[in-house]
Formats: C-alpha cells, structure tokens, sequence
C-alpha cells in the first residue's frame, strides 16, 4: 500500500528544506525528497556557504526558518552573530554571511526531523502524474521504484525538474549563466607570490591553449582572489544548461577539466610547488537553468522599483548580480530604500492543480532572477511555499485560490518577516 503525504518537497537546498521545515511545522505530513545525502544544496555541496543577504538600509528584511538555521549554526560555532543596522548596502558580499556547512546541514537534519518530515535522501523522482485528485510520484531510491502519493508538490529543484515532469511549462534561457566549480587550495602564502609574474604566465599558456581565461575567474582571465578565496567560487564553466542529468553531467566534467587544467598549470609556477587542492565541492554550483512560468512574473522593473504585490510573501534583497559568459558580471545595485518583494503567485505554475515551487526556479525574468536566486530569498520564498502547501492540503483548495491573509498569518507566527 503506497504512502499518501499532504505536502512532498522535491529538493532539500535553501529552499526545500525551509518549505518542509514550514509544511512539517504547520502540521502537514510532509516527505522531503533529495537526490544527494545532505541538506543545504548549493550552500553544502557547492561550496557556497555565505547565504545573503538578511538585511537591508539597516533592517532585517528576511527572517523565519531560513535565518533561524543561520543564526543557530553561528551560536553553535561560535560565529560572531552579524549586525543588521549597518545602513551602508553598496559592498552587498560584506552582507553574506559566512555559515559553517556541516553544522549547517546537521542542525537543517534535526530541525526537519523535529517537524516530523519524512527524510528521503539518495531520492529522485522519476515521474509526476496526476491521480485521483492527488499527485502519484514514481521515485527511484537506492533499491528501486517506488509509489507515493502526495495532495500537494512543491519543485525545490533548483532546475524545474518536477514542474517539467507534471507537464506545466517552464522557460529554459538559450545560453545560461556559467557554473562553477570550487576548490580548497592551500600550500602557498599568499603575500610571498609574484602577482605580476603570475598573470604574464597565465596568459602566455592561455594563448597556448593550455588554460581557459575563464579557469581562472570569470571571463576576465587571470584573478589573484582565486588565491585569496583558496580556490572557492574562482572560475565559470560556460556553455551548458545543467537542468537535466546530461546536462548536468556535461558540466561536472567540464568543471573538472578547468580545475585540473589549472592544477597543472599553477604547480609549474613559482611559490606554488607546494600547492594542493584539498578539497573539491561535491559537485558544481549552478546558477541558472530554467525557472517556472508561474500565475505572476516579477521582472526586473519589477524588482528594481521595489514593487509590493498586493500577495507578497517575503521581501528580497541583492543586486542584479548577472554573470555573463562573455562580458562578466552585469551588477546593477538597488536605489536606496528600495527592497524588492516576492508574490505567492510568482511561486505557483500557471494553471496548475496543487502544485508550487521556490527557490531560483521562481517565474522571473533573467535580470530579476539575477539577484532573487540567492540563498536567503530562496529561503523565504521556500517557506512561504511550504506554508501555502499546507494550508492547500488542509484546505483541498489550490494555492491560487487561498486567502492570501491566511498564507501570510501562518508565516507570521512562524517568524518570517513580511512586506
Ligand atoms: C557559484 C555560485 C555562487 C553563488 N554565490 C552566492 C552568494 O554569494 N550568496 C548567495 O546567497 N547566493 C549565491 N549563489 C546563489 C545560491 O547559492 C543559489 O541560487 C541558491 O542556493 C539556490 O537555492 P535552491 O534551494 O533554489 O536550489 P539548490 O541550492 O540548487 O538546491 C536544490 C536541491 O535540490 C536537489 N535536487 C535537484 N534536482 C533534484 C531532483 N530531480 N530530485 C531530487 N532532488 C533534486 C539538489 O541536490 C539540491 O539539494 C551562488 C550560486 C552559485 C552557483
């Protein structure tokens, strides 16, 4: 006899495992499906573990679930708590937080377990139909397929994986912004290094073929941070949409090629004979694949004007942050007092029947995607959804059709900080 669930999450990175945390909270029987052994996504497996930003013009701005793991994993580590008051935005990185990843993840495991989630690691699902009023997902665990049923669904993917399998349409960009691959360099002092010298080298064996400009940070060839960052978020892999496993595949490869192709090429280098890559992220971190095509759409103007919507769920805040393959980074900063909002609607596929979705797949054009992908928008977006989800189960209304003073009063009580 196969499981029926009021709420299945697919995917547990920033904003899967706010929305099962929050579905689980809200009294939903809620199943977490993850395809890698570890919560947190791009925060643990990518090496990406400085969530932004929580605050804004000297406030808080995002809250709830997503800054409750945060600021536990601080206390735990002894981390300096940060202090929103600062009014100054321009520097948005000096607003990341800098978040231990393991006890990140261990205390994301405790928090859902705590909600009663059902914890499905090592999980993908391998078809989404709609069956007597209920979703039927087919998932592929470690011995096999198996059934389960689910009232609502809510596609934390990062790729729009489970809205393209329920047959709702998701917009895919021709070409994407690069990924990237992040090592753990050490066996080098920084100040001892001939910059100068190094960047002649670089680019001598660039026109020899031997390195990419982009092996060594973003389109603009050579990079001391690389050095500095010990290797962490130093290089774009281009030209390939990862929503898919082939995809996906195309770019783990080519993210390994770029890091030992500059492996070869450092080591020769003066001062870096002792140079080692300790450690490489699981697998690479991806900016952009697909994202929804949803009831609402935010675009840029949208965003940069700082439009609340009449169902606006969380605020978020950040630069239009664009990597572009060719001419870099597009960084356009907010105009003062502006924080931008997100809409239930924006989180909702269009047309659909018990269905959501959060996180950087939000329907949004690519420059508002730009900057509401980072982690604590995912996070807010991902719990806002796991509430709508749960008062859709409770309720058997479809989350376009619920109160939307309803959706935000249980986020309320739940610590998330609304427009
Ligand atoms: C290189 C890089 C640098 C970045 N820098 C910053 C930064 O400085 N600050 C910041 O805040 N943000 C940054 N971001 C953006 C941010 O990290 C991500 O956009 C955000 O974490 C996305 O969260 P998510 O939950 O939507 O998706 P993800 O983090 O991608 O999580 C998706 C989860 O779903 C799982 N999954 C995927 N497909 C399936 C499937 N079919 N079945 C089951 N499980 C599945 C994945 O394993 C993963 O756990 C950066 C991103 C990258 C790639």
């Amino acid at each position: 006899m196969s499981e029926t669930f009021d709420v299945a999450v697919i995917g547990a990175g920033c904003a899967g495992l706010c929305a099962a945390i929050q579905a689980g909270r809200a009294g939903a029987e809620t199943v977490l499906i993850e395809k890698n052994g570890i919560c947190g996504g791009t925060l643990t497996m990518c090496g990406i573990n400085y969530p932004g930003i929580f605050n804004a013009w000297g406030k808080q701005v995002i809250g709830g679930i997503g800054w409750e793991l945060v600021r536990k994993t601080l206390e735990e580590t002894g981390a300096e708590i940060p202090n929103f008051s600062k009014e100054e935005m321009t520097c948005h990185w000096q607003h990341q937080i800098r978040t231990n990843p393991v006890v990140f993840a261990a205390l994301a495991d405790q928090a859902l377990l705590d909600a009663g989630v059902s914890i499905r690691f090592h999980t993908m699902p391998g078809g989404i139909v709609r069956d007597g009023g209920l979703w039927k997902l087919t998932l592929c665990g470690k011995d096999g397929l198996y059934d389960l049923f689910a009232r609502v669904v809510i596609d934390c993917s990062g790729d729009a994986n489970a809205v393209k399998m329920a047959g709702y349409a998701v917009n895919q960009p021709e070409s994407c912004q690069p990924g990237t691959l992040s090592v753990y360099a050490i066996g080098y002092e920084e100040d001892q290094l001939d910059f100068p010298a190094l960047e002649s080298a670089f680019n001598e064996a660039v026109k020899k073929g031997e390195v990419l400009p982009e092996d060594m940070g973003w389109a603009k060839g050579f990079n001391r941070g690389f050095f500095h960052g010990h290797g962490g978020n130093s290089n774009h892999i281009c030209g390939i949409n990862a929503a898919d496993s082939a995809g996906r595949t195309r770019m783990e490869i080519a993210g390994r090629e770029s890091i030992l192709r500059i492996y070869r090429f450092l080591h020769r280098q003066p001062g870096l004979e002792n140079l080692e890559f300790r450690f490489g992220s699981g697998e690479c971190g991806v900016r952009e694949t697909r994202t929804i095509v949803g009831e609402k759409t935010v675009t840029v103007e949208d965003y940069v004007s700082g439009r609340v919507y009449d169902d606006a769920i969380c605020y978020g805040f950040y630069p239009v942050d664009l990597h572009d393959e060719k001419l870099g980074l597009d960084k356009r900063d907010l105009a003062p007092g502006v924080v931008p909002t997100v809409p239930l609607g924006a989180l909702i596929p269009r047309k659909s029947e018990g269905f959501l979705a959060a996180g950087r797949i939000l329907s949004s054009d690519r420059l508002a995607n730009s900057a509401l992908r980072v982690q604590a928008p995912c996070m807010a977006m991902g719990q806002a959804a796991g509430a709508a989800g749960a008062l859709s189960a409770e309720t058997g209304r479809n989350p376009i059709d619920l109160p939307i003073d309803d959706v935000r009063n249980l986020l309320l009580k739940h610590g998330a900080i609304l427009p």
